[in-house]
């Protein structure tokens, strides 16, 4: 695996291997490696001739009171992770590297997908998002960039942004991976507590009664949210942000469960923000 700082060196290195033929497949993350990110690193493996994966704490989708500043990282561990499941090229881009001295261009995707969920109580998550993954897109050229299902709307948000700009990559999502007992694996939940990590085990069994309710026949999305939102918060420790039924690709709410929706829940735990979500299919 070969570890490289600059776009200069990574375009260089891409450029012989498109050269050879080879299909290149993406994965970008901030690092802080769990089996999540490696799920998507076997799968781009599987996928691709060449995996290229990115470490990059995006200064510019985090607010002004979120956790950049004491957002995990692991350098060394996640070298380790990375070549350990056959990652070829390491990206680790300075933030100076990537946003220049009057750097000024972003690249947002407008409307009501990146207002509804986590764009309400986050303005300017996705714009940083879509702004950073447009230009590692631009950076690397790959043919096939992966993305964990855990974080649904940034890859709706993605997808959206890659139909809308044209651009020449196919964009893969991966199933989320979970601990054992179902929390979904998350860099965030190291600054969960043993019994607040316990506590946050209710946001899964939740979207796993919505699957139960569905199949039951409850179609109801008010009544759903309704009850899933009362079984969080009997928990104690959670304060629920918002649970949401809505259309997995729009995201627009929807009001009765009848064709693919999507659950999505985000939660405060101790100093956590988690969130998680299930795509429903209702037996036809
Ligand atoms: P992050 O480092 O948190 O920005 O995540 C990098 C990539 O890993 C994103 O595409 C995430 O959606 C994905 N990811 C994070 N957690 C999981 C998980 N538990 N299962 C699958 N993919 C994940």
């Amino acid at each position: 695996m070969l570890e490289i700082k600059t776009i200069r060196e990574l375009r260089s290195a891409l450029k012989e291997e498109r050269a050879r033929g080879k299909k290149i497949g993406f994965v970008p993350t901030m690092g802080y490696m769990h089996e999540g990110h490696l799920a998507l690193m076997r799968e781009a493996n599987r996928l691709a001739d060449v995996v290229v994966v990115s470490i990059f704490v995006n200064p510019t989708q985090f607010g002004p009171n979120e956790d950049l500043g004491k957002y995990p990282r692991d350098i060394e561990g996640d070298r380790d992770k990375a070549a350990g499941v056959g990652v070829d090229f390491l990206f680790v881009p300075a933030v100076k590297e990537m946003y220049s001295e009057g750097y000024s261009t972003y690249v947002e995707v407008t409307g009501e997908m990146t207002h509804v969920l986590c764009g309400r109580s986050r303005p300017g998550h996705f714009k940083g998002v879509t702004t950073v993954v447009a230009k590692l897109l631009n950076i690397v050229e790959p043919d096939i960039a992966l993305f964990g299902n855990k974080d649904w709307q940034q890859l709706a948000v993605i997808k959206r942004m890659v139909r809308d700009l044209n651009m020449d990559v196919e964009i893969i999502g991966v199933p989320t991976v979970r601990e054992n007992g179902g929390l979904a694996m998350s860099s965030r939940n190291t600054y969960l507590s043993l019994e607040e990590r316990k506590a946050a085990l209710v946001l899964s069994k939740a979207l796993r009664l919505a699957q139960d309710m569905v199949r039951t026949g409850k179609t109801n999305a008010g009544e759903i949210a309704a009850e899933l939102k009362e079984t969080i918060e009997n928990e104690g420790l959670i304060e629920v942000e918002y649970l949401e039924v809505c259309d997995p690709e729009s995201l627009s709410p929807v009001e009765t469960i009848e064709a693919n929706t999507l659950i999505a829940v985000a939660a405060r735990v101790g100093k956590a923000r988690l969130i998680d979500n299930a795509l429903i299919v209702p037996e036809s």
